[in-house]
């Protein structure tokens, strides 16, 4: 089975990493030249578009920034349908709207190429370990021919339905996250600053009612260290916050939760934190409450609050 990959960011070149690791062929294009060089030490064929990915391949993965750049990478001039064959599964890993990849596949169907959505949770650790979870919207039939390449960058995979689906599920996981992210660095904040130590903190609301993913996983490592690398970036967050509004319009349901997030996450991208990591949204609340969140054995060590 022959496998082309496009997008070889934080996710997508883990992702491509696993999948070449269990053997696949793997045919890969990405515009940053060192991404595709990575993948090709290890053994991929480079691709000098996405035709170019497509022609000759079975299924072809996308992994890419947003909807826009899906759109134009599957259905733009050079694009997948131009050089995929009658019978090819296209699988989008990227988070975007639902009714946009529903439209991509009505495009692909004229020319009998078939699409999925199969957006991914878990992050750069889980596209590493090999250990995502995936969110699969589109055709039963299709969904079991790629599940074994599947298989190799995840644990578990969930069909949700028709094409969508799965984008539909990502969206409200992340709005979740999101939420969760906003709302931790401001308890944090208002404990630090109440006199706590933010380690004890962690370690106790992580055995407690309080706890959620973003306290465990972007404490550790991140917000304790003062680093904010990415991982996954405010303006990808952002971005999947607007995709969710624009679902609760379309739906005619409010999101107030949700809206306020979006607001914070768009007053961290004015401060030029938008290509940080999600959990630098901790310095919006420790800027309006002149406090600093980090672990006593960091500062220590003189980590510094600027180094993002
Ligand atoms: P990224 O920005 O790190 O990577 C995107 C890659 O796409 C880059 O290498 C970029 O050069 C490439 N690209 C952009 N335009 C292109 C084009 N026209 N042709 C070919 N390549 C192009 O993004 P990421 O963090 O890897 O995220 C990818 C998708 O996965 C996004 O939709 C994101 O929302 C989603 N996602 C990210 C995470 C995370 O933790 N980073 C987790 C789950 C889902």
């Amino acid at each position: 089975m022959r496998i082309g990959f496009i997008g070889l960011g934080v996710m997508g070149r883990r992702i491509a990493a696993n999948i070449i690791k269990s053997g696949y062929s793997l045919k890969v294009f990405d515009l940053v030249e060192e991404a595709v060089e990575e993948l090709k030490d290890m053994g991929a064929e480079a691709a000098s578009s996405p035709a170019d990915t497509a022609a000759g391949s079975d299924i072809i993965f996308t992994s890419l920034p947003n909807e826009d750049i899906v759109k134009k990478v599957i259905t733009g001039q050079d694009g997948i349908l131009k050089g995929a064959g009658q019978g090819a599964i296209i699988v989008d890993l990227s988070s975007i709207t639902p009714g946009v990849i529903r439209a991509i596949g009505r495009d692909a169907a004229e020319k009998r190429i078939s699409v999925l959505d199969a957006p991914v949770s878990g992050g750069a650790v889980g596209a590493e370990k090999g250990t995502l979870t995936v969110m699969i919207g589109g055709d039963i039939k299709f969904v079991e021919k790629v599940r074994p390449v599947i298989n190799t960058f995840s644990k578990k995979v969930y069909h949700l339905g028709e094409l969508g689906a799965g984008d539909t599920a990502k969206l409200v996981n992340n709005l979740l996250l999101g939420v969760n992210m906003a709302a931790v660095s401001e308890a944090l904040v208002l404990g630090v600053k109440a006199g706590l130590d933010p380690d004890v903190m962690y370690d106790l609301i992580s055995q407690s009612s309080g706890s959620s993913y973003a306290l465990e996983a972007k404490y550790p490592g991140f917000i304790s260290e003062r680093n904010f690398k990415p991982g996954f970036t405010i303006d990808l967050q952002y971005k999947d916050l607007e995709l969710a509004l624009s679902m609760s319009k379309e739906l005619g349901i409010p999101l107030m939760i949700g809206s306020f997030a979006q607001q914070i996450f768009q007053l961290a991208r004015s401060s030029d934190l938008g290509s940080n990591d999600i959990s630098s949204i901790i310095q919006v609340f420790e800027k309006m409450a002149d406090e600093t969140v980090a672990s006593k054995k960091s500062k220590d060590r003189g980590a510094d609050s600027s180094d993002s």
